[in-house]
């Protein structure tokens, strides 16, 4: 039976009850009907490049997106949730669609993209979205959200804040530039993600991860005042954002840093990302991420929110 482990790219989680794999939309939403009928305890997974499964969690349905499809009308570019995120940026590269070059390399599937907004290298991916069509799990339908119903945010979007469903195809709206600059683009942040081990790579233990552990506290431009001068920090809108790694490293949590008998550690290639070094359980990831917190909190007086949907926890 395929363990959850095998399914994320952290590579920790049990044995879900059952796996539903789902290759089309009506699949998808009569698997949906049938799971949510039955339980409450069920997991959605697209790529499970973004969340951390207890290894012992007993009974969970897991419904695997893997629809595929990408239409053309006119202007609008509507492309299946199963659809691999990658593989779209390469393909919308060589149209010359222009808006998401720099989000290169980020894994999993284009309809995850949207429940936290990625981003990269400047670049969001809320910019180009023009819909999202929605099967919601209140009123079991299918909804078409406008961007503006999505009400992203920086790693956020309805969908983090209790909007629960799932995204069954997303719409895009780009503008046209030359193929070649965007390919360019594409193969240089490539280059600064495989050196940071932002690319997956079975032979590089840095890269069995979630990407970034935390996202980048905003926090007021007052309390940023009383942060060390050399303390990296952005303006966004009233707020400041702040390092996240350079905030893990100064609370002296290096590179590659590991608790004691545990086969979870630091990236050796960058502070904010969490790695399984080959047989880690799920319980040395969260015990890690949680060590991690208390550290920055104890020194800087501040709580790291994780990025990745930790379950079971
Ligand atoms: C090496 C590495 C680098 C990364 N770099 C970045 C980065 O630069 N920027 C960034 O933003 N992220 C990054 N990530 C995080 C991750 O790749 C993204 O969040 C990605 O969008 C997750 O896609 P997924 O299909 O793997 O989602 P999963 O991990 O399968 O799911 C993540 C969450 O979304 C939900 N979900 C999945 N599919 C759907 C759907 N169709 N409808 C509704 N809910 C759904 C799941 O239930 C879960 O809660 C990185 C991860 C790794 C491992």
């Amino acid at each position: 039976m395929t363990k959850l482990s095998d399914l994320t790219t952290i590579r920790v989680g049990g044995t879900p009850k059952q796996l539903l794999v789902a290759k089309t939309t009506d699949e998808l939403i009569s698997f949906a009907n049938r799971v949510w009928d039955e339980t409450e305890n069920w997991l959605l997974l697209g790529g499970g490049s973004n969340v951390v499964v207890n290894d012992s969690i007993p009974f969970l349905d897991v419904i695997q997106v893997s629809t595929r499809g990408i239409d053309v009308m006119g202007n609008v570019i509507t492309v299946q949730a199963g659809e691999n995120w990658h593989e779209f940026v390469r393909y919308a590269n060589s149209q010359g669609w222009a808006g998401i070059e720099s989000l290169a390399g980020i894994p999993g599937t284009v309809g995850a993209a949207p429940i936290q907004n990625i981003g990269a290298y400047g670049q969001e991916v809320s910019t180009v979205i023009q819909s999202v069509e929605f099967f919601d799990y209140d009123s079991r339908e299918l909804v078409v959200l406008s961007n503006e119903d999505c009400e992203f945010g920086y790693r956020d979007s309805v969908f983090k804040r209790g909007r629960r469903g799932i995204v069954t195809s997303v719409s895009f709206v780009f503008d046209g530039t030359e193929v070649s600059e965007l390919e360019k683009t594409s193969e240089d942040v490539l280059n600064q993600r495989r050196a940071k081990g932002m690319v997956l790579d079975a032979d590089d233990h840095d890269t069995w991860s979630c990407g970034s552990f935390f996202v980048n506290p905003l926090v007021t431009p007052s309390f940023a005042r009383t942060l060390p001068l050399d303390a990296p920090q952005w303006e966004v809108g009233d707020e400041v954002k702040l390092s996240a790694a350079w905030l893990i490293e100064n609370a002296g949590l290096t590179k590659g840093f590991s608790l004691p008998n545990s086969k979870a550690a630091i990236s050796t290639k960058h502070a904010l990302a969490i790695t399984n070094r080959g047989g880690a359980t799920s319980e040395d990831i969260v015990e890690l991420a949680s060590f991690i917190q208390t550290q920055v909190g104890n020194t800087f007086g501040i709580y790291l929110v994780p990025e990745p949907n930790i379950i079971g926890f």
